[in-house]
């Protein structure tokens, strides 16, 4: 443990907010790629453009999906013994960055 309980405590609660606003995401970009209306529904060009925005929201929700994925890893793995260390290097990573990428197992260096 390189941490002190109220910097754990601080990261958990981080966390578990940015669970909260990715699901909140997730619901958002799930309404944007629902099924789009026939062509005849909504004419050629909207559909068009109606596809590609579906394309773009899809790729987003993919995004925030994996996001979610590296934040429940972050979540479970606060109390190892190694949290806080970069995966690849060992070396601290600052409080501060994870406060802010709380999904990153890498330090600055290794996630270039
Ligand atoms: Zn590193």
């Amino acid at each position: 443990m390189i941490m002190t309980v109220e910097e754990l405590n601080t990261i958990e609660t981080s966390i578990k907010e940015e669970i909260k606003n990715t699901l909140v995401l997730i619901e958002n970009y799930k309404a944007l790629t629902k099924p789009i209306a026939p062509e005849n529904a909504i004419g050629r060009i909207s559909r068009m453009d109606a596809i590609n925005n579906k394309t773009v929201n899809e790729a987003a929700l993919r995004k925030a999906e994996q996001k979610l994925t590296n934040l429940k890893i972050a979540l479970s793995n606060i109390n190892d013994n190694d949290f806080g260390l970069c995966s690849k290097c060992k070396s601290p990573i600052p409080i501060g960055r994870i406060l802010l990428m709380p999904h990153s197992r890498f330090c600055v260096n290794c996630a270039r």
